[in-house]
């Protein structure tokens, strides 16, 4: 799909792709690209294609893992294209989003909705969607649209937009340790 969703049920119909899902995700979580082991940090890892796992080359247990490892995504049954619609509903929203409004929209109960609601404005708040220690940092960047949820020390940084939401919506996932997009 080469066509940027721009609707919400574009949006929605777009991550319902669960390789959209898994490139998105790695272009957020790898910008550079090399997909590392979340146990051991090792870049060797391979890729299990039919049940979209990583899997790493060094003998250790969670040897297999998927792009939700170390997110606030991984202790969730919740899918990641819920998750995703999600993000993109919260992102591109200019008036705030109700539990119902996303409940609605992506099919789940309220009290689903809620959660989603309240891990995703978490990470948005504490700027990263990694859940144990701080190593990466989300950046969310809007081209051509409102920052709203970004934090103003990070407003006056460009990022240039990249993937499949590039335009509406980027969330950056920038190592601290690592050279910064700007
Ligand atoms: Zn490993």
């Amino acid at each position: 799909m080469t066509k940027e969703p721009e609707t919400l049920i574009e949006a929605i119909r777009y991550f319902t792709d669960p390789d959209a899902c898994l490139n998105l995700m790695i272009e957020l979580r790898w910008p550079d690209g090399v997909v590392t082991c979340p146990t051991c940090g090792s870049a060797e890892v391979g890729f299990l294609k039919n049940r979209r796992l990583f899997q790493c080359k060094t003998k250790h247990p969670k040897q297999q893992f998927s792009v939700k490892v170390g997110t606030i995504f991984e202790d969730s049954p919740i899918s990641l294209d819920k998750w995703l619609s999600a993000m993109w509903m919260i992102a591109n929203d200019k008036n705030g989003i109700s539990s119902y409004e996303l409940a609605r929209a992506l099919g789940v109960t309220q009290k689903t909705a809620w959660f989603l609601l309240h891990r995703i404005r978490l990470a948005m708040q504490q700027g990263s969607l990694d859940k144990l220690d701080g190593t990466v940092e989300v950046d969310e960047t809007f081209i051509g649209g409102k920052a709203r949820f970004m934090h103003r020390d990070r407003q006056s940084r460009a990022v240039n937009g990249r993937g499949p939401i590039g335009k509406t919506a980027v969330i950056g996932l920038l190592d601290r340790h690592g050279p910064r997009w700007s």
